[in-house]
């Protein structure tokens, strides 16, 4: 058993790490050991339980029920409201544009109308419950113009959107205004604070300037927010507030027709583990109010000493009101080898493609373990940047350029894809990535300038074919059963 673990440590040492405050997407530090400990210990003991049935497990429904009130007391919840814990922000995201289509059986094409920096979860919960996503631009401080939206919305819209904050440039919605909107209308408003919720409410106690945004605004109807982001808890939670019963109802499914166990569902999974929602309440315990307040602090010391240490090719594309930052630079250098140069000194920063006339940035999800290393964090930035100077901005071939211009997803055939991934260095060239094709290249620069001159749905097509090429199964591997694939 111990080998089966050193394996897995082995395994997991060629991933990012998610301790150290140096991965700046994805994970959210803490920093603090004991928190840690605390979630991955909670998460262990109820890893088996299942929170199919809150009759059977009523431990789960209980910490649900704190987790939610702990969600609600933070976001100015009225009395009325109620909430549920899902599996991350997509599906809370999800959750809240079905239970928004289904609160108006009657409305035959329904649509939802959301600015176009609102997260691509919106896109999926649309392409999934066949809804029209109308998007609508921002202005040009990447906030939502409600009166566009206003302009969009008919009557079949059943969800407005605003977000608190924008993942891509960290600012939030005009919230008021949306949600006016919105009421004036007789349409459902959600706030998506997947990934500001838990630090917003803070900023705002520790005097920093937020607009407001959560259930303090009249007309917003529901709100997410991601425990597996600032509420620093393990992956797997987020919360879906409604701001009564009545608009959690339709998200709530029940089947009786079928001759097995009445199923009862708040969610989109049936079956779940009880792990990541003990894992979050442990946490929520361990931190409390006083906990997140400190943390928070940290957080917007951080970021106010990186925004305050930017400094020529890169700036600031919007100053943050959140925790998270878009930089961008100028033509002497591109943003996808300062993430590369970042990469080979430890620090994790993301690429964000160019989009709807915006460059290339680079984004920064700032969390509270990353403060103690700001000053290591900007002189790596600063050698990075003149690194990507030296460099200077990656050369994509103008014929190639030209060829992925011209190109229709839709019309491209798996060979054309097998040429394209090969070409773009991505897979190797016998097609199978799994094995031998599968080489991810050291350097993404290359890779991200070939994309980032794709169209979006371009870029969707190819990495999606890239991703079939990359999961596929391993036969014959050690300990399964004897035997390969059967012979065709
Ligand atoms: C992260 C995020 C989501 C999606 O959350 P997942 O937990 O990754 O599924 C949705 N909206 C915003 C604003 C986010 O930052």
């Amino acid at each position: 058993m111990s080998d089966v673990m050193a394996r897995l440590r082995e395994l997991q040492s060629a991933d990012l790490p998610v301790h150290g405050g140096r991965t700046l997407a994805y994970v959210y530090d803490s920093g603090l050991a004991e928190v840690d400990r605390v979630g991955r210990e909670a998460v262990a003991a109820y890893a088996g339980s299942n929170g199919l049935d809150p009759t059977a497990f009523p431990s789960l429904l209980q910490m649900e029920n704190d987790v939610v009130g702990f969600a609600a007391d933070l976001l100015d919840a009225p009395a009325t409201a109620v909430g549920t814990v899902s599996s991350g922000g997509t599906e809370s995201v999800l959750l809240a544009v079905q239970s928004a289509r289904d609160s108006r059986p009657s409305v035959v094409r329904p649509n939802i109308v959301v600015p176009s920096t609102v997260h691509a979860a919106f896109h999926k919960a649309a392409h999934y419950f066949g809804v029209e996503l109308r998007m609508v631009p921002v202005g040009a401080d990447f906030r939502a113009d409600p009166a566009a939206m206003a302009a969009a919305t008919d009557d079949s819209t059943v969800l407005v959107v605003a977000s608190a904050p924008s993942y891509a440039h960290g600012v939030v919605d005009p919230v008021g205004a949306v949600a006016a909107l919105a009421l004036e209308r007789g349409i459902r408003c959600h706030v998506d604070a997947c990934i500001g919720g838990w630090v917003l409410p803070y900023a705002a106690r520790l005097g920093r300037d937020v607009a407001p945004w959560t259930f303090a605004v009249e007309g917003v109807t529901s709100i997410s927010v991601d425990l597996h982001k600032y509420g620093y808890a393990p992956k797997g939670t987020s919360v879906l507030l409604h701001r009564t019963p009545g608009h959690r109802r339709p998200q709530f499914f029940a089947s009786a027709d079928w001759p097995g166990y009445t199923m009862l569902n708040s969610t989109m999974q049936s079956t779940k583990s009880g792990g990541p929602l003990a894992g979050a309440w442990a946490v929520l315990q361990t931190l409390g109010d006083d906990g997140y307040l400190r943390l928070s602090r940290d957080v917007f010391e951080a970021v106010d000493r990186i925004v305050a240490g930017i400094t020529a090719p890169l700036r600031v594309v919007v100053p943050p009101d959140s925790t998270l930052v878009a930089l961008a630079t100028d033509d002497s250098c591109d943003p996808f080898t300062i993430c590369d140069e970042m990469a080979a000194r430890g620090w994790y920063v993301q690429p964000q493609m160019s989009y709807a006339g915006q460059p290339a940035t680079v984004h920064l999800s700032v969390s509270a373990a990353t403060l103690p290393a700001v000053g290591e964090f900007l002189a790596a930035l600063s050698q990075a940047v003149a690194a990507a100077v030296a460099a200077g901005p990656v050369a994509v071939d103008p014929e190639v350029a030209a060829f992925i211009e011209s190109l229709d997803p839709a019309a491209l055939t798996d060979d054309d894809f097998d040429g394209l991934l090969a070409a773009s260095g991505l897979v190797g060239s016998s097609g199978s990535a799994a094995g031998d094709g599968l080489a991810l290249p050291e350097r993404m620069a290359e890779v991200n300038a070939m994309l980032d001159l794709a169209s979006p749905a371009m870029r969707e097509a190819l990495l999606v074919a890239f991703l079939d090429r990359l999961s596929r199964p391993v036969r014959g591997a050690a300990g399964g059963p004897a035997g390969g694939p059967t012979p065709l």
